[in-house]
């Protein structure tokens, strides 16, 4: 079958057409402008390619909810052109095939579990720390929703005495997006994330921050892996720090094999940063699968 997958990003769109097994034939990235100049393009693009189904992983906040009025919206997005934008109606209209619909995040989640390193795991998280903070929750089989769908980037989290920075995010100011996305830490820093290589106090800060809120997920919905990724993430020292600031907090309360074992616990992503338009693929073959 022939599938195609969308990855919409607010400063980009990913698309891609491949196969149920995660093969990816062909890929294009068109720059996220409004509605009415980025679809046509998008729509363009997966009518040539004549795909059966379609899966879109898009920024949000969305509605997943398959009972309400405004399923398939992208809802209250501070990116005002896409707000109450009915983004699968607009591809079900224009493709006449099945349209699948998520977040960006339990896209990515859905990829790992259906093709990645936690193939078979049935509580998942994946996290993804850039532009913003994004959490994906793959729960007892199932991809959460519940009430809206996880904003878990937006969890409080307690600020360290060493840290002057005030936050960036416009409602919480220091939630762990507003602490530890990629602008708050340039804001902090004043220079490009990826020109702080070097500086060890930025990512130990950096580490305390995202463990904080990692230890609140795994206390809560008791995850067998923590996958993360994003451009921060590309910083690799992040990872031994992160998982001995979560041993720390956790303080030896939960004992189980995967903490144990928190190298192959708290992970980065698996494939190769195709996670997210993978679970598009599959996000699809669902779809399909339903009609
Ligand atoms: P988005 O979240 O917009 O989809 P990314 O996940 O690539 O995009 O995240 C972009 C953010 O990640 C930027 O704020 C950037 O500073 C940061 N970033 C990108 N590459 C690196 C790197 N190698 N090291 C540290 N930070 C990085
Ligand atoms: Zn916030």
């Amino acid at each position: 079958m022939r599938l195609g997958a969308l990855e919409a990003g607010g400063t980009k769109m990913v698309c891609a057409v491949g196969d149920e097994t995660g093969k990816i034939y062909e890929q294009i990235s068109i720059p996220t402008e409004t509605p009415e100049i980025t679809v046509p393009k998008l729509i363009d693009y997966f009518k040539k390619a004549e795909v059966d189904a379609l899966g879109i992983g898009c920024f949000g906040p969305i509605d997943p909810d398959k009972s309400s009025k405004t399923y398939g919206y992208i809802t209250s997005t501070p990116k005002l052109a896409w707000a109450d934008y009915n983004i699968v109606g607009a591809f079900e209209k224009a493709l006449g095939v099945p349209v699948g619909f998520d977040t960006d995040v339990n896209g990515s989640v859905l990829g790992e579990v259906t093709f990645g390193q936690a193939k078979g795991k049935k509580c998942v998280i994946y996290v993804t720390i850039g532009t913003g903070v994004g959490v994906g929750v793959f729960i007892e089989g199932k991809l959460l929703h519940g009430m809206l769908h996880p904003e878990a980037g937006h969890v409080h989290i307690q600020k360290r005495e060493d840290d002057a920075y005030e936050g960036k995010c416009p409602y919480h100011k220091t939630c762990l997006e507003g602490l530890a996305a990629g602008p708050a830490v340039e804001a902090r820093w004043g220079q490009k994330a990826v020109e702080l290589n070097d500086r060890k106090e930025v990512w130990d800060l950096e580490a305390y921050y995202i463990a904080q809120a990692l230890s609140g997920y795994i206390l809560t919905l008791s995850p067998e892996m923590i996958i993360l990724g994003g451009g921060i993430m590309h910083q690799e020292q992040l990872f031994p720090l992160i998982r001995n600031y979560v041993k720390e907090m956790l303080n030896g309360y939960i004992k189980t094999d995967e903490i144990e074992n928190i190298d192959s616990y708290i992970v980065p992503a698996s494939l190769h940063d195709d996670q997210g338009i993978m679970g598009c693929l599959e996000l699809g073959r669902r779809a399909l699968k339903e009609k």
